[in-house]
Parts: C-alpha cells; sequence; structure tokens
C-alpha cells in the first residue's frame, strides 16, 4: 500500500500549505513523500511576505536524483511560480521518460491574495504540464483564470472543463469551494477525458482554518493513485481527509489557520 509520491512544490514557512502541507498529507495517508522544492515562501496565516525561487538547475536536480534512485508512482505539482521552472519540469521529465501518472494543482493566487505564479507562467502552464496532467485540480478562481470563463454554476463549471480537456488533461477536478459560500453543501466536479462525470457532495463547514486545502486535497489524490486507488476512490478519501482536517484545525495563527494533519 505505501506508494512513492514526488512533490514538486513550494515551501510554506508557516506549515498549513506547499510541501509542507503536502508531505504531512502523504505521511498521514500511508504513502511515501519526496519534494523538488521550485520556491521558498515567507509566509505566516496572514500572508505571504516574500518569495526565494529556487533555480531552474537545481529543480531538475532534485527530480532527475530523486526519479532515478527511488523513483515514483505518482507526481503531484503545486506553487511553480516561474516559466522557467515550468520548462526545467516538463524536460527533465521528458529527458527521464518514465511515464508517471501526475496531478496538477494549478497553483496561481495564494487566499490572502499573493500571486504564487508569474503572469508569463501561464502560457507555460497551460502548454507544457496541463498537457501531462492525469488530474487537473482546479478551484472556481483558477478555472476562471485558465478558461476565461466566468464560473458561477455547475454548468459554468461544466463549460470550464470543456476548455481546459482543449489542452489535454485526462480528468479535471473542479472543486466547489468557492462557490455559493453561504451554503450548507460543497459539490465537487470530476470530468473524465472520455465524458464520464462524477460528482462529491458533502457538508461545508464554516471555517476561517481552511489554508492549505487545494494543496491537501491534490497531495491526497496524488497518494491515492500511488497506492493503486481508483481516481474516483482517490478523490472521495481525499475530500473525507480535507473534511475531518477543517473540523479539527488547531486553530493557529490570526489569519487563515491551517488545517490538522494526522486525525
Ligand atoms: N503557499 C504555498 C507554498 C502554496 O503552494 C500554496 C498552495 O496553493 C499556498 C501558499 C496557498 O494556499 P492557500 O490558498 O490555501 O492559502
Amino acid at each position: 500500500m505505501k506508494g512513492r509520491v514526488l512533490i514538486i512544490a513550494g515551501s510554506d514557512s508557516g506549515g498549513g500549505a506547499g510541501i509542507q502541507a503536502d508531505l504531512k498529507t502523504v505521511t498521514c495517508l500511508g504513502g511515501y513523500g519526496m519534494t523538488a522544492i521550485t520556491a521558498l515562501t515567507a509566509q505566516n496565516t496572514q500572508g505571504v511576505s516574500a518569495i526565494h525561487d529556487v533555480p531552474a538547475d537545481f529543480i531538475k536536480e532534485q527530480i532527475r536524483v530523486v526519479l532515478s534512485d527511488l523513483g515514483a508512482d505518482c507526481i503531484k505539482t503545486g506553487m511553480l511560480s516561474q516559466p522557467a521552472t515550468i520548462h526545467a519540469i516538463c524536460d527533465v521529465l521528458d529527458e527521464l521518460d518514465m511515464d508517471i501518472p501526475m496531478v496538477v494543482d494549478p497553483v496561481i493566487v495564494a487566499k490572502g491574495g499573493a500571486s504564487l505564479l508569474a503572469q508569463e507562467a501561464m502560457a507555460a502552464l497551460k502548454t507544457r504540464l496541463i498537457p501531462r496532467a492525469t488530474m487537473l485540480t482546479p478551484n472556481v478562481p483558477e478555472a476562471e483564470a485558465l478558461t476565461g470563463i466566468s464560473v458561477m454554476t455547475a454548468d459554468d463549471m461544466a463549460k470550464a472543463a470543456e476548455k481546459l480537456f482543449e489542452l489535454g488533461p485526462k480528468a479535471v477536478l473542479m472543486k466547489g469551494g468557492h462557490l455559493d459560500e453561504t451554503g450548507e453543501q460543497v459539490t465537487d466536479y470530476l470530468f473524465e477525458a472520455g465524458g464520464g462525470s462524477h460528482h462529491f457532495s458533502g457538508k461545508r463547514i464554516q471555517s476561517r482554518h481552511t489554508h492549505g486545502t487545494g494543496c491537501t486535497t491534490a497531495s491526497a489524490i496524488a497518494c491515492g493513485i500511488a497506492q493503486g486507488l481508483t481516481v474516483v476512490e482517490s478523490v472521495q478519501r481525499a475530500k473525507d481527509y480535507v473534511f475531518e482536517a477543517i473540523r479539527t484545525a488547531p486553530g493557529y495563527g490570526s489569519g487563515h489557520g491551517p488545517l490538522n494533519h494526522g486525525h
């Protein structure tokens, strides 16, 4: 059941999102996490105060040494920051030619408003990384930024997913957390390239402690795929994990606080 997950993402010094959330999630779900760090953020629950990008060659080297020795059953990408980062990841994966499933979380803007992807990196994300994705996991603002479609209803989500499929991912999980924020339910929609779809509905928890929910969801899905669960099983387990992590959040910090892992 172990399941090796290579996490390619940014560090959150506050421990709530990014690499830290990814590793906690994969560990708590019984997988084995490895990392290629793309950027360091100086960050707490109030926001991101500084970003230090890791040089592209060093990102490549982290991926190359890990995959050529330990290997991976699934790759998860998060914060990518710069176009050179995306090109470096795709170049080294092409070079290694290993055909590993990949969950791409299209991180664009943090909840506190900080940009985590340079505007000029959008083209590389769409033309180089998203086409390789086994699953793309946008929230509503990310789906809007990627497609230009205004997403206010489930029908809009389906339209945005159609447009995202033109880029080539095998599945798109549209996360509904930003819709109907005062409602009782949250529904995520999974669309598969062949036309299949599933929805996952659950109770909404009203909480300001939701920092890192996107990273946690994508890592949990990547861990499930690495462990041989189906895509639907991986998404359902991820949803259950995040629900419990928000419900039992420790309440640290004065802003958007972290989740509780290991519940
Ligand atoms: N910081 C890093 C390094 C991240 O990768 C992410 C993830 O998306 C965030 C911050 C943003 O997290 P959130 O939008 O949940 O606050």
